[in-house]
């Protein structure tokens, strides 16, 4: 399998990051540990997982639940 890495040399492309979604303010995000808040609103309620597609599905939800 093909390594690639970021600028820095140390992070693979592969490494997992959360796709973290803030229910706040509906930000998307990614992001290297669990314990992150939203960059945008600052909020702490934030939905993560390592699958982008649950992730959407999320965002989705919030919207819908208005
Ligand atoms: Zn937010």
């Amino acid at each position: 399998m093909e390594r690639i890495y970021y600028p820095d040399g140390v992070t693979r492309i592969a490494d997992p990051f959360y796709k973290c979604v803030c229910r706040k303010c509906m930000h998307f995000f990614w992001a290297v540990t669990n314990g992150c808040r939203c960059p945008e609103c600052g909020s702490d309620d934030v939905f993560r997982s390592f699958d982008k597609g649950e992730a959407v599905a999320e965002i989705e939800r919030l919207r819908e639940s208005g």
